[in-house]
């Protein structure tokens, strides 16, 4: 049993884990917790199936309970997102946009794109999958007022360089793209649109933020775990069926033997169910989502914090961004996480190093999902002022911030609401 030691002691890395999350406030802007029905797909025999292929077409057998899954997860995302096209294979949000690029582009080709600098995630800078994708990268200007895209510089790029695709939506994501006018002169050079809505997919099933399929955008790719609060995943959604356009049957084939083989079919399973919970209570949830950032955004604005977009109301998503003092966005983060709130340094506008940003970035969808409102948004706030301006000891803050956490520690907007979602699970009693 000479190994069972080492075993155990990642069981016990994750206990505690589970126990630190608890007693924290979690407020990583890509985070959330899961709902009880969807946690219980993780531990199912789906885990370790695979299912190549789409339903009822398939490379091996034992498919038959799995088919009927994934046309519920497929049917279900069409409802959600009011559209004609569901791919719910794609592993991650970076998967799906690997799909897009397979499909949709060849190495070398123009695209256009915002610098990550500026928001975009990484899968579409050099250093990720667009760059695996060897695509010529051209940067939409960026207006750090409105901390959105230059429109008329962006639109003059598109014309200059043609692009095969035009890619919009932002890790950093404060605003909605403006979608429809960007869209239309990308649709007369001939470019895809092309709309990441990893972080902001929740709020957008929840008609709470913009809405790209209807504003112009070809497809639209996400991650299921973000505010959309599923497990870890990825989705691809168009408003064109396989049918209609030839080109949709590529990206059917870019997730599968494109990116993916196993596309973890528990994960799939919970997606589905992720997706009807988030018909029944996502435009709730939604809604307490964006009313909680702006009310966590201006209330730390009163309280002296260089809160980013205050003259466009601060924000319009789940997250908040604030800069901190020239690239003290590290220091930041660290101290906030010795007072039990775990967020992370941004760069911000300005910034040149993504090692030494000069921002922090919030995200307040799972506090909200946790049951917290406008008022414990103050409560929150004010922990911010003592950590970060007030400069007590972060030791002492965190003693009232596990006090304060006590009391939201139910999960909310799912079915069979009230269970704590930090609880470590045991299958063995040890
Ligand atoms: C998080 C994110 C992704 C990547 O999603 P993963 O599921 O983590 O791979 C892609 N695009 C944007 C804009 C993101 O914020």
């Amino acid at each position: 049993m000479e190994w069972l030691k080492e075993a155990l002691f990642v069981r016990e890395m994750a206990r505690k884990n589970n126990e630190f999350f608890g007693e924290c406030l979690p407020m990583i802007a890509s985070e959330n917790i899961l709902s009880p029905l969807c946690q219980e797909m993780l531990i199912t025999d789906f885990h370790g199936r695979y299912a190549e292929g789409t339903p009822g077409n398939r490379y091996y057998q034992g498919c038959k309970y799995f088919d009927e899954v994934e046309s519920k997860a497929i049917e279900l995302a069409k409802k959600l997102f009011d559209c004609k096209y569901a791919d719910v294979r794609p592993t991650s949000g970076t998967v799906a946009n690997m799909a897009i690029f397979k499909a949709f582009a060849s190495p070398g080709d123009n695209v256009t794109v915002l610098d990550t600098a500026d928001g975009a995630h990484i899968s579409f800078g050099k250093w990720g999958a667009a760059g695996l994708r060897g695509l010529n990268l051209h940067i939409y200007p960026f207006d750090e007022e409105k901390m959105n895209i230059d429109v008329d510089g962006a639109i003059k790029l598109i014309r200059q360089v043609e692009p095969k695709l035009a890619l919009f939506g932002q890790s950093v994501f404060l605003f909605p793209t403006p979608l429809k006018e960007l869209a239309e002169v990308a649709h007369e050079v001939g470019a895809k649109v092309i709309y990441d809505a990893a972080h902001v997919l929740g709020l957008i099933a929840g008609g709470k933020f913009q809405q790209p399929l209807k504003e112009g955008a070809d497809v639209m790719t996400g991650s299921t775990h973000k505010t959309l609060p599923g497990p870890q995943g990825g989705v691809i959604l168009a408003d064109k069926t396989k049918e209609e356009e030839k080109e949709m049957k590529y990206l059917d084939w870019a997730v599968f033997p494109g990116v993916t083989s196993s596309y973890h079919l528990h994960h799939v399973a919970a997606k589905a169910i992720a997706f009807a919970e988030h018909l029944q209570f996502g435009k709730e949830y939604a809604e307490q989502i964006v009313k909680n950032a702006k009310k966590l955004a201006e209330t730390l604005y009163n309280l002296g914090f260089d809160v980013l977009g205050k003259d466009y109301g601060f924000t319009e998503s789940h997250q908040v961004l604030f800069r901190v003092g020239k690239e003290k966005g590290k220091e930041a983060a660290e101290l906030l996480e010795e007072g039990g709130i775990i967020a992370n340094m941004n760069m911000v506008p300005g910034d040149e190093h993504p090692l030494r940003p000069s921002g922090i970035r919030l995200g307040v969808q799972e506090l909200t999902r946790l049951g917290m409102k406008e008022e414990e948004m103050e409560e929150v706030a004010k922990f911010f002022k003592r950590i970060l301006i007030d400069r007590e000891e972060p030791s002492k803050v965190r003693k009232d911030v596990v006090e304060f956490k006590k009391n939201y520690r139910k999960i909310h907007y799912c079915f069979y609401e009230g269970r704590d979602p930090y609880e470590f699970i045991e299958l063995i009693k040890i």
